[in-house]
């Protein structure tokens, strides 16, 4: 077989040569994939208008050399909404650009999938974006191996008052000192982060998160995912 179709995220393109553009994609059949799509960069090229960030498209490809080739596009859902507000569009790049490294090629992941395009979908369609970012990040970390322990301290105690990336949770105030990289975390935001990974998106819609915890919730995420994934992210260099 020389062909075959997939269902896509577009996560990022770049320009190759003069006419071609290399177009990266999260699909539900083969996790990321990075395909060529020919002359694409002609005006009257079909294919262009579909092929941008964001989009869901069906692909048919071709199998090359170097690069598969992406022979046709059928336009499934664009996300409007994540383009023109800039405080979506500045969250939305940052997830898309972690799951552009977190996935790999070949490596079939269904629910980063299926939590991507609910996630995007939701942020389109839903004013609450503050909690449905929160919902990603805590479900896409436990989705690639990284859960929080959030329930006690690693030696039992159900007390606790302070969190570190290193030893993988929240401890409790005997534990803090044999961690070097403790940050205080409030009673709220620990039992916000409890129940992020126990909700359904289509609750995490209906919440809110006040931008005073937004702050302190995204800055044990963003520890956290340094930590123990190692990648930084350019569009987090941009504040929201
Ligand atoms: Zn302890």
């Amino acid at each position: 077989m020389n062909s075959y179709y997939i269902t896509g995220i577009i996560l990022s393109r770049e320009n190759i040569g003069e006419k071609d553009r290399l177009v990266v994609f999260l699909t539900r059949e083969r996790g990321k994939l990075r395909a060529v799509a020919r002359s694409s960069r002609k005006i009257s090229s079909k294919m262009a208008g579909s092929l941008e960030p964001f989009n869901l498209v069906r692909c048919w490809i071709h199998i090359g050399k170097t690069f598969d080739i992406i022979k046709g596009v059928e336009l499934i859902k664009t996300f409007p909404n994540l383009i023109k507000d800039i405080k979506r569009y500045l969250l939305v790049s940052r997830i898309v650009e972690f799951i552009q490294y977190v996935v790999q090629e070949n490596d079939e992941n269904p629910e980063i999938f299926k939590l991507l395009l609910g996630t995007m979908s939701a942020m389109n369609d839903y004013g609450n974006i503050n909690s449905i970012y929160v919902f990603f990040w805590v479900n896409a970390l436990a989705l690639v191996g990284y859960k929080m322990r959030l329930d006690r301290c690693l030696c039992g105690k159900r007390e606790v008052t302070v969190f570190s990336s290193s030893m993988g949770g929240v401890l409790c105030d005997d534990c803090a000192d044999k961690a070097d990289d403790v940050i205080s975390i409030s009673g709220h935001v620990l039992t916000l982060l409890k129940e992020y990974g126990n909700i359904k998106l289509s609750e995490a819609i209906k919440r809110e998160i006040p931008q005073y915890l937004f702050g302190e919730v995204e800055n044990i995420i963003i520890n956290f995912r340094i930590y123990h994934t190692n990648i930084r992210l350019k569009s987090e260099e941009v504040n929201v």
